[in-house]
C-alpha cells in the first residue's frame, strides 16, 4: 500500500518518509489539480492543501526594477485578507505589499489543530517505507520552500531566532472544530511554567480590556496612531491576540493527543478522508516596535507636551507640541504610522524645559524602515533641531534604545534621583526684603502638604500628598522691587506653582505663608531633572 492511497499529496508522501531535502519537495510540489469539468480535486488529507503550492524560485531581488514585476494579480492580492494560496509567490507578494525593509526576517506558520489529528492517524498506521515517527513537519517544509524567495524579495536573511520582523501565515480550516471536538474530553497536561505563561497572558488580556474601558488619554496623543490601530488589539503587536489564540488551539490539540494511546485514538479517528475544503490563510507582516530615546529641551512657552485639543471648542490649544515635533521626524524617517511617547514627567504648557532637558523615549510601532544606524539617528536629531525656530523644541543625545529602557523612563528607584530643579519669577504683594531672601535661603527639606491642585482636580483624584522642598535660594530682580528670582530643588511630583501661591490654602505651608504675604508666580522654568536614566546604555544584545 502506498502513501498515495490515503489522499496524501506528493509533499506529504515525502514527509512521511522523513525527507528533509528542500530540492526533493520543490520538485514534486504542485497546486491542487483541476478536473476536466473545471472543478478542483480534493485537497491533501494531511496538510489540507497547505503544501499543494507551486514553487517559484525566480523571484527577482529588491535591486531589480520593481514596477515591472508587480502585475495585476499581485495588486488584487494585496487587498485580500484571507488567501487561497497556490504558489510561493503569494508570500512574496504579501511581504512586498506591506512594504517593510527589515534587517532580517522570519516566517511563522500557525497550522489548524485538525492537522495534528490527521497526522496522528498517519503515524499510528505507517505505510511501507514510512518511519511512522519522524515525519518532517509541515511548517518546516513550508518555510524551506518559501524562505529563499522571501530573502531575495526583502533583501535580507532569514533569522528564525532573532528577527523582529515576521511574516505570519495563520491557516484556517473550516472543519477544524468538528474534527478536534473529541479532544475536549482529554485533559490538558501543562507544566508549571506553561501554566504560569497562560495566567500571565490572561492577566495581561484582562488589563488591556479594563484599560480600554477606562479613561482615554486626556490630551489625545498621535491621531494617526488612533485611526490605524483602532481595530487591532494593541499597537505594540496588533496581531498578538489573533495569532496567539490560534497557536494555543494548535498546541493544546497536540498536548491532548499526546495523552491518548494509539488504540484509544484509532477508536475515534480512522483513516482521515480528504477534506471538503482546503485550509485558507491569513498572511500578515509585522515589525516589532523600535525604540528611540534622548532628552528634549523646550525653549518656548506656549508649547504643550502632547497635542492638546480643547474639549469645549474642539480647537487646538497652544503651539504644536513637544511630542509631535519629535514624532513627526522620527515616524517619517522610520516609515511608521504611530508611536507611544514616554517621558520622565511633563511640564505645563507655559513652563520651559531648559538646560540638559527631560528624558524621553519613543516606541515606534511597526517601522517599515528599521535598518537605521547611529548616523541615521544623528540625522533625525539634526532635522528635529533644524525645525526649532518653528517648534520651540530641541533634542539631544538621540539614540536607538531598548524596550526595557523605554519602560524605565521616569522610573528611577532612588528618591534622590527623582528630584527636579526650577527657576521661577515670583511677585510678592509687597517689596521683597533682606529677611525674605534670608528666610528662603535658610529653608531646606521642608515637607509641605499638597492637595491636588484646583486646576487639575477635575481629572485626578483629590487627595493630600506630602512633598519635600529640598532647598531654595533667591535673587533680587533689578528694577522690580516686589519680585524675586526663586531657585528651588524639589521632590518629583511637587506642584511648584501651588507651593508659591498656596492654591487658596490647599498647599501648606506655601511661599506666601513662609514670607507672610501674597506670592504669585509669573514665570517658571525647569532647569534640571535628576535622573540617571541613559538610553545609550542599553546593550546591543537587548535592543529590540
Ligand atoms: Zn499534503
Amino acid at each position: 500500500m502506498d502513501a498515495r492511497d490515503r489522499h496524501a499529496c506528493a509533499a506529504c508522501a515525502l514527509r512521511f518518509r522523513g525527507e528533509t531535502l528542500r530540492e526533493a519537495y520543490a520538485r514534486v510540489c504542485a497546486p491542487i489539480a483541476t478536473r476536466e469539468d473545471g472543478t478542483r480535486e480534493r485537497a491533501c488529507a494531511f496538510c489540507l492543501g497547505i503544501l499543494q503550492i507551486a514553487v517559484h524560485d525566480d523571484t527577482p531581488s529588491t535591486s531589480s526594477s520593481r514596477a515591472a514585476d508587480v502585475d495585476d494579480e499581485e495588486t488584487a492580492h494585496a487587498d485580500r485578507r484571507v488567501l487561497d494560496i497556490t504558489s510561493t509567490r503569494e508570500f512574496v507578494w504579501r511581504a512586498r505589499a506591506r512594504g517593510h525593509a527589515p534587517a532580517s526576517f522570519k516566517l511563522d506558520v500557525i497550522l489548524p489543530a485538525a492537522v495534528h489529528t490527521r497526522e496522528r492517524a498517519a503515524r499510528a498506521r505507517p505505510r511501507d517505507g514510512e518511519s511512522g515517527r519522524d515525519a518532517t513537519p509541515i511548517d518546516v517544509v513550508l518555510r524551506a520552500l518559501v524562505c529563499p524567495a522571501l530573502a531575495r524579495a526583502l533583501g535580507c536573511e532569514e533569522d528564525a531566532e532573532n528577527a523582529t520582523y515576521a511574516l505570519t501565515a495563520k491557516y484556517k480550516y473550516r472543519d477544524d472544530d468538528k474534527e478536534t471536538r473529541f479532544l475536549a474530553g482529554v485533559p490538558l497536561k501543562l507544566t508549571a511554567r506553561e501554566r504560569e505563561e497562560r495566567n500571565k497572558h490572561r492577566a495581561s488580556a484582562r488589563k488591556h480590556w479594563q484599560r480600554d474601558k477606562g479613561s482615554k488619554r486626556k490630551r489625545g496623543g498621535g491621531g494617526a496612531e488612533d485611526a490605524f490601530f483602532a481595530h487591532l488589539s494593541s499597537p505594540e503587536d496588533p496581531f498578538e491576540d489573533e495569532f496567539a489564540a490560534a497557536k494555543r488551539a494548535y498546541d493544546d490539540a497536540g498536548n491532548r493527543l499526546a495523552q491518548m494511546d494509539d488504540e484509544a485514538f484509532l477508536d475515534v479517528v480512522n483513516e482521515p478522508p480528504a477534506p471538503e475544503f482546503p485550509a485558507r490563510c491569513v498572511l500578515e507582516a509585522f515589525h516589532q516596535p523600535a525604540h528611540v530615546g534622548g532628552w528634549y529641551v523646550k525653549l518656548d512657552r506656549g508649547v504643550p507636551q502632547s497635542r492638546w485639543i480643547s474639549r469645549e471648542s474642539g480647537e487646538r490649544i497652544g503651539r504644536g507640541s513637544v511630542v509631535e515635533s519629535i514624532e513627526s521626524v522620527i515616524l517619517e524617517r522610520m516609515r511608521s504610522r504611530g508611536a507611544k511617547f514616554n517621558s520622565s514627567g511633563r511640564e505645563d504648557m507655559d513652563v520651559r524645559m531648559l538646560s540638559d532637558g527631560r528624558p524621553f523615549a519613543l516606541q515606534v510601532h511597526d517601522p517599515k524602515r528599521s535598518r537605521v544606524d547611529a548616523e541615521d539617528v544623528a540625522a533625525m536629531e539634526r532635522e528635529i533641531n533644524a525645525r526649532y525656530e518653528t517648534t520651540g523644541v530641541r533634542v539631544r543625545g538621540l539614540c536607538l534604545t531598548s524596550k526595557a529602557c523605554y519602560h524605565a523612563v521616569g522610573q528611577a528607584s532612588d528618591e534622590r534621583e527623582k528630584e527636579k530643579s526650577y527657576v521661577a519669577v515670583v511677585r510678592l504683594s509687597r517689596p521683597a526684603t533682606r529677611e525674605d531672601h534670608e528666610k528662603i535661603a535658610s529653608t531646606s527639606c521642608l515637607v509641605i502638604q499638597q492637595a491636588t491642585p484646583t486646576r487639575v482636580v477635575h481629572r485626578r483624584s483629590d487627595m493630600v500628598r506630602p512633598r519635600t522642598i529640598v532647598s531654595m535660594s533667591s535673587e533680587e530682580i533689578p528694577g522690580s522691587p516686589d519680585s524675586v528670582l526663586l531657585r528651588l530643588r524639589t521632590q518629583a511630583g511637587t506642584y511648584v506653582k501651588e507651593f508659591v501661591h498656596g492654591d487658596g490654602g490647599r498647599t501648606t505651608p506655601s511661599l506666601g505663608t513662609l514670607l507672610d504675604c501674597r506670592a504669585n508666580i509669573i514665570q517658571l522654568d525647569v532647569t534640571a531633572i535628576n535622573d540617571d536614566w541613559n538610553p545609550s546604555e542599553a546593550s546591543t544584545a537587548e535592543k529590540d
